[in-house]
Protein backbone atom coordinates (compact mmCIF):
# COMPACT_ATOMS: atom_id res chain seq x y z
CA UNK A 1 0.00 0.00 0.00
CA UNK A 2 1.36 3.39 -1.18
CA UNK A 3 -0.27 6.43 0.82
CA UNK A 4 1.04 9.98 0.49
CA UNK A 5 -0.13 13.36 0.46
CA UNK A 6 0.62 17.21 -0.01
CA UNK A 7 2.33 19.76 2.11
CA UNK A 8 -0.56 20.43 4.06
CA UNK A 9 -2.80 17.59 4.37
CA UNK A 10 -5.52 18.45 2.93
CA UNK A 11 -4.86 15.26 -0.40
CA UNK A 12 -4.24 12.14 1.42
CA UNK A 13 -3.84 9.57 -1.50
CA UNK A 14 -2.95 5.89 -1.33
CA UNK A 15 -2.68 2.78 -3.97
CA UNK A 16 -3.09 -0.57 -3.10
CA UNK A 17 -1.26 -1.36 -6.37
CA UNK A 18 2.33 -2.24 -6.59
CA UNK A 19 4.42 0.47 -8.72
CA UNK A 20 3.93 -0.67 -12.75
CA UNK A 21 7.80 0.15 -13.17
CA UNK A 22 10.96 1.12 -10.44
CA UNK A 23 10.07 5.02 -10.12
CA UNK A 24 12.49 7.70 -12.17
CA UNK A 25 13.49 10.66 -11.80
CA UNK A 26 12.47 13.21 -14.24
CA UNK A 27 14.47 16.39 -15.62
CA UNK A 28 11.79 17.67 -17.97
CA UNK A 29 11.39 21.80 -18.81
CA UNK A 30 7.36 20.89 -17.33
CA UNK A 31 8.58 19.07 -14.44
CA UNK A 32 11.46 21.85 -13.44
CA UNK A 33 8.39 24.49 -13.55
CA UNK A 34 5.83 22.78 -12.16
CA UNK A 35 7.80 21.70 -9.26
CA UNK A 36 10.00 24.47 -8.76
CA UNK A 37 12.25 22.21 -8.34
CA UNK A 38 15.49 20.96 -11.08
CA UNK A 39 13.94 17.23 -11.61
CA UNK A 40 11.13 15.43 -9.93
CA UNK A 41 10.81 11.56 -9.36
CA UNK A 42 7.75 9.90 -10.60
CA UNK A 43 6.01 6.39 -9.12
CA UNK A 44 4.09 5.27 -11.42
CA UNK A 45 0.63 3.01 -10.44
CA UNK A 46 -2.89 1.82 -12.21
CA UNK A 47 -4.47 4.74 -12.68
CA UNK A 48 -7.81 2.85 -11.24
CA UNK A 49 -5.73 1.98 -7.97
CA UNK A 50 -5.16 5.61 -7.11
CA UNK A 51 -7.90 7.08 -4.32
CA UNK A 52 -8.10 10.29 -2.22
CA UNK A 53 -9.08 9.71 0.88
CA UNK A 54 -10.37 13.80 1.60
CA UNK A 55 -10.20 16.95 -0.98
CA UNK A 56 -9.02 15.90 -4.87
CA UNK A 57 -6.25 17.70 -6.24
CA UNK A 58 -7.22 20.17 -9.07
CA UNK A 59 -5.90 19.54 -11.97
CA UNK A 60 -4.94 21.40 -15.53
CA UNK A 61 -3.59 20.58 -18.60
CA UNK A 62 0.12 21.05 -18.51
CA UNK A 63 0.11 20.05 -22.25
CA UNK A 64 -2.26 18.69 -25.12
CA UNK A 65 -3.07 15.24 -23.35
CA UNK A 66 -1.59 15.71 -20.01
CA UNK A 67 -3.15 16.67 -17.03
CA UNK A 68 -1.02 17.56 -13.96
CA UNK A 69 -2.84 17.86 -10.70
CA UNK A 70 -1.63 19.65 -7.26
CA UNK A 71 -3.26 20.52 -3.69
CA UNK A 72 -5.90 23.61 -4.07
CA UNK A 73 -4.62 25.09 -0.77
CA UNK A 74 -0.71 24.34 -0.90
CA UNK A 75 0.24 23.92 -4.49
CA UNK A 76 2.27 20.90 -3.90
CA UNK A 77 2.52 19.06 -7.00
CA UNK A 78 0.78 15.35 -6.97
CA UNK A 79 -0.04 13.47 -10.20
CA UNK A 80 1.02 13.47 -13.78
CA UNK A 81 -1.40 11.70 -16.13
CA UNK A 82 -1.00 11.37 -20.24
CA UNK A 83 -3.81 10.04 -22.61
CA UNK A 84 -1.23 7.39 -24.13
CA UNK A 85 -1.14 5.81 -21.44
CA UNK A 86 -4.13 6.66 -19.72
CA UNK A 87 -4.16 3.50 -17.43
CA UNK A 88 -2.08 4.82 -15.43
CA UNK A 89 -1.17 7.62 -13.37
CA UNK A 90 2.18 8.87 -12.17
CA UNK A 91 2.82 10.15 -8.70
CA UNK A 92 5.31 12.93 -7.07
CA UNK A 93 7.53 10.14 -5.02
CA UNK A 94 8.29 12.87 -2.79
CA UNK A 95 4.85 13.41 -1.60
CA UNK A 96 4.63 9.29 -0.38
CA UNK A 97 4.65 9.27 3.43
CA UNK A 98 7.98 7.58 2.91
CA UNK A 99 10.02 8.54 0.22
CA UNK A 100 12.71 6.63 0.81
CA UNK A 101 10.42 3.04 0.23
CA UNK A 102 11.12 3.20 -3.43
CA UNK A 103 14.26 4.13 -5.34
CA UNK A 104 14.50 5.97 -9.13
CA UNK A 105 16.27 3.70 -11.28
CA UNK A 106 16.75 5.93 -13.91
CA UNK A 107 17.00 9.58 -14.79
CA UNK A 108 14.51 10.56 -18.04
CA UNK A 109 14.89 13.79 -19.85
CA UNK A 110 18.09 14.73 -19.37
CA UNK A 111 17.80 16.65 -22.52
CA UNK A 112 16.58 19.40 -20.09
CA UNK A 113 18.45 18.70 -17.24
CA UNK A 114 20.11 22.02 -15.80
CA UNK A 115 23.84 22.12 -16.59
CA UNK A 116 24.59 22.50 -13.11
CA UNK A 117 22.84 18.84 -12.25
CA UNK A 118 25.38 16.84 -12.53
CA UNK A 119 28.15 17.91 -10.20
CA UNK A 120 25.05 18.29 -7.42
CA UNK A 121 26.73 15.15 -5.57
CA UNK A 122 29.61 17.26 -5.18
CA UNK A 123 28.56 19.67 -3.77
CA UNK A 124 29.28 20.46 0.61
CA UNK A 125 26.71 18.68 2.70
CA UNK A 126 25.29 20.11 5.82
CA UNK A 127 23.10 17.98 8.10
CA UNK A 128 20.64 21.09 8.39
CA UNK A 129 20.91 24.55 7.37
CA UNK A 130 23.91 26.86 6.48
CA UNK A 131 25.00 28.70 9.25
CA UNK A 132 24.99 32.07 9.21
CA UNK A 133 27.68 33.99 7.71
ZN1 LIG B 1 -2.16 20.74 0.37
ZN1 LIG C 1 8.91 15.52 -16.53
Amino acid sequence: MLKGGCLCGSVRYRSAAAPLYPPTLCHCRSCQRAAGAHAVAWVTVPRASLEYEAALPVAFASSPGVMRSFCAHCGTPLTYWNRHRADEIDVTLCTLDDPNALVPVDHIWTQDALHWEAGLGTLPRRAQTRTPG
